[in-house]
């Protein structure tokens, strides 16, 4: 069967509300479609088994032509082996040109793992897609640690991108979904994960455009304990925790509360820096606060140049001492 059109994977958060990032890629998609004969937008929708009727009319209005549909009770909870192979299945099923999914978590799992069943490539993190040479998708990703941007051609298909959330807008039209309804033999789908518990992240109620005091983990702390100490580290100074795109991307906090161009622009009287290198993209949004304080390891890292207070070691020695210290102060003051 010749490749037809974009297919877009709907992953959902864990509330069970499709996730911002499809409405946006399916309003690019739209703009990509012109360039390719109009061909079909498709959705695919992996849940449990319910009505689907408001959330196909939802994704129509966005752009989707069709809505395909698995839906069995053991997929209510994203299984990475499920959602990967019913997704991979359908793919073969209606053959794309294109593949587009959001570059979270969720959507790097099932992107990873589909790109190397159908055999393909996969441009990963893309901030931009356009139709070039050939009428093939082209991608653009930022390189040389987000210092420049490289457009790239795929030449096999399907031509598979993740896209980063908060690219593009997500613009209503009025089209119509159809909505198609697919059976995948589940039980043939080898699956090694049991779910015992969902567990919801913690939320950290405070807006980080209103705290005074901001505890900031990135990478450096997405690791062990990291964020488990930045939380308690927060809760003793009655701060709001944030972080670098590198902590959103690894799941440690959520879109609301990364800093940075892509992020939000904060104004804390104090603001701490966590194992974050001190990127552009992340400065641009912590220019307004009055003093930062930085903890890394590394002594070049650049948030140094920028930081009032800075703090050379390891964050899993510094925070443990930091948070007991804090805690001494209190006893001292209650005597
Ligand atoms: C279009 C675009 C938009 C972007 N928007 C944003 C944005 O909004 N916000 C944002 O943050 N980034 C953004 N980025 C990404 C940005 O370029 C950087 O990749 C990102 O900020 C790096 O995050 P980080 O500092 O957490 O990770 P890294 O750069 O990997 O730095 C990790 C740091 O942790 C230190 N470290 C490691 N282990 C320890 C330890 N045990 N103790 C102490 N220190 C340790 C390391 O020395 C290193 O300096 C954007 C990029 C692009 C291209």
């Amino acid at each position: 069967m010749e490749p037809n059109g974009i297919l877009i994977y709907a992953q959902k958060n864990q509330e069970g509300r499709i996730e911002p990032v499809v409405f946006e890629l399916l309003s690019k998609a739209r703009s990509l479609k012109e360039k390719l004969w109009n061909q079909r937008i498709m959705v695919c929708l992996i849940g449990e088994r319910k009505n689907y009727d408001s959330i196909v009319n939802e994704l129509g209005k966005y752009g989707a032509d069709e809505v395909v549909i698995v839906s069995d009770d053991r997929l209510k909870d994203y299984n990475k082996i499920y959602h990967s192979e019913i997704f991979t299945q359908i793919a073969k099923k209606y053959p794309p040109r294109i593949i587009l999914i959001g570059a979270t978590p969720q959507g790097k799992e099932i992107a990873a793992y589909t790109s190397t069943k159908l055999e393909t490539g996969l441009t990963a993190d893309c901030t931009n897609l356009d139709i070039g040479e050939n009428y093939l998708l082209l991608s653009t990703r930022p390189t040389f640690g987000g210092q420049m941007t490289a457009d790239i051609l795929c030449k096999t298909f399907p031509q598979m991108a993740t896209v980063q959330q908060n690219i593009f807008q997500a613009i209503k039209k009025e089209n119509t979904a159809r909505a198609i309804f697919n059976w995948i033999d589940i039980d043939k789908i080898e699956n090694k994960i049991e779910i015992i518990k969902t567990i919801q992240k913690e939320k950290h109620n405070k807006d980080i455009r209103e705290a005074e005091i901001i505890i900031a983990g990135g990478q450096g702390a997405c690791q062990e304990n990291g964020f488990a100490l930045i939380y308690e580290l927060a809760k003793k100074l009655n701060g709001a925790v944030a972080g670098s795109r590198e902590a959103y991307e690894k799941g440690y906090i959520t879109k609301s509360q990364q800093v940075g161009q892509s992020g939000k622009v904060v104004a804390p009287k104090v603001y701490i820096a966590i194992g974050i290198s001190g990127a552009d993209q992340h400065l641009t949004g912590i220019k307004n606060s009055g003093k930062i304080i930085a903890i890394n390891k590394d002594k070049n890292a650049p948030i140094f140049k920028y930081a009032d207070i800075g703090i050379i070691g390891d964050l899993f020695e510094i925070l443990p001492r930091l948070i007991n210290e804090i805690d001494i102060d209190k006893e001292e003051k209650n005597e």
